[in-house]
């Protein structure tokens, strides 16, 4: 760590610097970037909904849907077609559930898009809580057949489960896609009754009312997703905008540029982009900016590398800012100091790195209260640590946050409370959310269920 007390620009020729703020203006006239969850109880019918989006919007070329269209009918599951786009590999084909989440690109009107799809089956909510803790809003997918909705709202589904761990996490946009309406004669009713059940459960896990879009949609026919449906049985009641308007109206998300620079790493490997040495990692832009030949510190280990190469969304450049996937390229790095879960930061303003913290946190379906002193995983980022909740704080009112009851004895579902958090092996490097929307979010998981999810208040210790 000898080189940390140096400036990071140090090392970049005044007339070679990028003046980050300058040419972002200028890329932001462009239309907004933003990343986007689905999100639902399997086989609301996620994955038949977005392909189907995808494909009207001409994101799917017509051989590669004629060949989904004959693989699904060979097995006999042709409304599996649609959901190929989004499933890509074999195995995930052959047991009919999006395994991973498949990442797709689109472009709306006025937006770009990364689609993160999230997949519904209980086991794979890890993979969703890295989906989701990235993404700016969010699709909710309920399937509005008879018994579907209550199946997947009722105790066991997993309907509010994603809704509150999303919100959670921080997203506040919602677009609540009431699927499968064809099933229903595109019943009215049926749309009022399912809005009005939802409605009151998303209020009540915090969502703000001008946040939540509804939209009748039907993701097998296609009616009202890219273009406002004709059906009469629809048009009679529903004259709103289709699931692409709304989608396209999605307020972009507030990037925080003026912060310190901090990346969190999900992938790394040996070599350079394209060719030469190095380490190259790729993650994308909590807060910040950074450009070739500036110094990153990794947390933890304070190691120093020197930025080499930089890509963004797949394109050569010489900087990156807050909201953009890189990959890029460091000198003067071992990648043996990097492991999963890493944070890049600048050497200016290391991430600090703790044991202990106070989190603000929205309990979920648990069988047994939480009490002090309860174990749990602690997620973060993609790191995954073994931790307590040590101390119960407050319990706190959903939409006001008054404290309702200090030092509470126990913590039952749906409770909202402020607790204190400690790792039980080592540190890690975490922010408070006020800070970093990113890193100062976490998910609390025990026997393979989530317990728990929420935002990092305040540090107690810093360093391990
Ligand atoms: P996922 O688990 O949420 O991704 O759900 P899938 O997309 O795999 O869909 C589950 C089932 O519901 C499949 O059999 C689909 O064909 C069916 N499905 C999906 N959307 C619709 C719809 O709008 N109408 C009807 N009738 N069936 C649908």
């Amino acid at each position: 760590a000898s080189s940390r007390a140096s400036s990071p620009l140090a090392k970049i020729p005044a007339a070679k610097r990028v003046n980050v703020l300058e040419e972002y203006a200028k890329r932001s006239t462009d239309k907004p970037k933003m990343n986007l969850v689905v999100i639902g109880h399997v086989d609301a019918g996620k994955s038949t909904l977005m392909g189907h989006f995808l494909f009207d919007l001409g994101n799917v070329n017509q051989r590669m849907m004629q060949k989904y269209e004959r693989d699904s009918q060979k097995i006999g599951k042709g409304s599996f077609a649609y959901a190929w786009v989004l499933d890509e590999t074999g195995e995930e084909r052959d047991r009919g559930i999006t395994m991973d989440i498949a990442m797709n690109y689109f472009e709306t009107p006025h937006r770009q898009f990364t689609l993160l799809d999230a997949p519904g089956h209980r086991d794979f909510i890890p993979n969703m809580i890295s989906g989701t803790s990235q993404a700016d809003a969010a699709v909710l997918v309920v399937d509005a057949a008879t018994g579907g909705f209550e199946s997947g709202f009722d105790a066991n589904g997993q309907t509010k489960e994603h809704a509150l761990l999303a919100r959670s996490l921080g997203v506040q946009q919602l677009v609540i896609a009431v699927n499968k309406l064809d099933v229903m004669g595109w019943d009215q009713g049926r749309f009022d009754e399912i809005v009005g059940k939802l409605g009151v459960f998303l209020l009540q896990a915090g969502y703000r009312k001008n946040n939540l879009t509804y939209v009748p949609v039907s993701g097998l026919t296609g009616e009202n997703l890219v273009k406002r449906s004709e059906t009469e049985a629809l048009t009679s009641w529903y004259r709103g905008p289709c699931l692409l308007e709304v989608i396209d109206a999605i307020e972009p998300p507030v990037r925080l540029l003026d912060k310190p620079f901090r990346m969190g790493v999900s992938d790394f490997f040996k070599g350079g982009i394209g060719s030469g040495g190095g380490v190259s990692l790729a993650g994308s832009i909590d807060s910040g900016s950074v450009q070739v030949g500036e110094q990153v510190m990794v947390i933890p280990g304070n190691e120093i590398g020197v930025v080499k190469a930089l890509q963004v969304n797949d394109e050569t450049t010489n900087w990156g800012a807050a909201g953009d996937s890189v990959l890029m390229t460091l000198a003067g790095l071992d990648i043996l100091n990097l492991s999963t879960g890493c944070v890049l930061c600048t050497p200016l303003h290391p991430v600090p790195i703790t044991t202990t913290f106070t989190a603000q946190i929205v309990v979920f379906d648990v069988r047994i209260p939480i009490t002090s002193g309860f174990p749990v995983i602690l997620h973060h980022q993609s790191s995954n640590e073994p931790a307590s909740i040590v101390k119960l704080l407050c319990a706190l009112d959903k939409s006001t946050g008054e404290i309702i009851k200090r030092n509470p004895r126990h913590l039952s579902k749906g409770a909202t409370a402020k607790v204190k958090i400690q790792l039980s092996h080592r540190a890690i490097p975490l922010e408070t959310f006020k800070d970093n929307k990113q890193l100062g979010r976490i998910m609390l998981r025990k026997g393979g269920e989530t317990v728990a999810a929420g935002v990092v208040d305040e540090i107690l210790t810093f360093g391990a």
